[in-house]
C-alpha cells in the first residue's frame, strides 16, 4: 500500500470511530466539536491525495523526485536526463518537444543548433536564457530524435505541468506540433494555431513554430518562417511589457 492509501485509511478509521464514540457517548475525552468536518476536508486535500506530485512546491524537489527515472522506455536510450533551466520565478516559459542529441550528453535543454536559434530569439525578445524558463515534453531523448510515442508523454506530462504549476508564469510559449498537441490536444494544428492566443492550466499561450523547423529550412522559406516566429514573440513581449533589443530576422 502506498503511503498516501495508507493515509487515506487511517483518516477513515479515526473517522468511523469518532462517530461510532460519539453515537454511543463512550468519546473519551470527548471528541471536540468539528473534528469530523475537519477530518472530513483533509481527506479531500493534498495530503491524502492519490497525485504523488501534490507535495512538491518546488523545482529543486520535483528534479529530484523524478530522479534517475525509469517510467518510460526513454530511459533505457537516455545519456542524461533534460529536467530544463532557467529561473523558477520565470514569467515566460518555453516548451520544446524532446531532447536531442546535443541536449542528451549535455543533460541541458535546447543547447544544439536549434537551441541557438532559441538562444537567438530569447536575445532579440530583450530577454536572456536566464530569465525564461526552457524545458521539453519529454525530458528523455526518443532514438533518432523520433517524435516521442503517446506512452513516453503520458508518463512525462505530470512533470511538464508541475514545472509549469511551480513557476506560474505569465505566459507558455509552445514550440511545434508537439508540445502544442500535448498541452492543447489532438486538435492542435500548428500551421493554423500559431500566433493565437491559447489558455493552459489558466495561464495564456502561444504557439510558435519550433527553431528547427526554421533551421531545416532555407533561402525565401527561412526568412518567412522567421518572420512569423518574430509576429508570435511580439505577441508575446506586448502581454509582458518587454521592448525588443533589435528587430527579428
Ligand atoms: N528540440 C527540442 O524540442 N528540445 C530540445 O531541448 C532541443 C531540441
Amino acid at each position: 500500500m502506498t503511503p498516501e492509501a495508507e493515509l487515506k485509511e487511517i483518516v477513515s478509521s479515526l473517522k468511523k470511530l469518532i462517530l461510532v464514540n460519539q453515537e454511543m457517548g463512550v468519546g473519551v475525552p470527548p471528541v471536540p466539536a468539528g473534528i469530523p468536518e475537519y477530518l472530513e476536508e483533509k481527506a479531500s486535500e493534498d495530503i491524502v491525495s492519490s497525485d504523488p506530485l501534490s507535495g512538491l512546491n518546488s523545482l529543486e524537489n520535483l528534479e529530484a523526485h523524478i530522479g534517475d527515472c525509469r517510467r518510460c522506455k526513454l530511459s533505457k536510450g537516455r545519456t542524461k536526463l533534460v529536467f530544463g533551466e532557467g529561473l523558477s520565478r520565470a514569467k515566460l516559459v518555453f516548451v520544446g518537444e524532446g531532447p536531442g542529441k546535443e541536449e542528451d550528453l549535455a543533460g541541458r535543454p535546447f543547447v544544439g543548433e536549434a537551441g541557438k536559434l532559441l538562444t537567438k530569439i530569447i536575445e532579440a525578445m530583450g530577454l536572456t536564457r536566464e530569465k525564461v524558463y526552457i524545458c521539453n515534453v519529454v525530458k528523455c531523448r526518443p532514438p533518432g530524435n523520433r517524435d516521442p510515442e503517446n506512452d513516453e508523454i503520458e508518463a512525462c506530462i505530470p512533470f511538464l505541468k508541475k514545472q509549469i504549476s511551480i513557476i506560474k508564469p505569465e505566459v507558455i510559449c509552445v514550440l511545434g506540433r508537439i508540445a502544442g498537441q500535448t498541452l492543447l490536444g489532438s486538435d492542435f494544428k500548428i500551421t493554423r494555431d500559431r500566433g493565437k492566443w491559447f489558455s493552459c492550466m489558466d495561464i495564456p499561450l502561444m504557439p510558435t513554430y519550433h527553431p528547427s523547423y526554421i533551421t531545416r529550412s532555407s533561402g525565401a522559406r527561412e526568412r518567412d518562417l522567421k518572420g512569423q516566429v518574430w509576429d508570435d514573440m511580439k505577441m508575446i513581449m506586448a502581454r509582458l511589457g518587454l521592448e525588443a533589443k533589435k528587430s527579428g530576422g
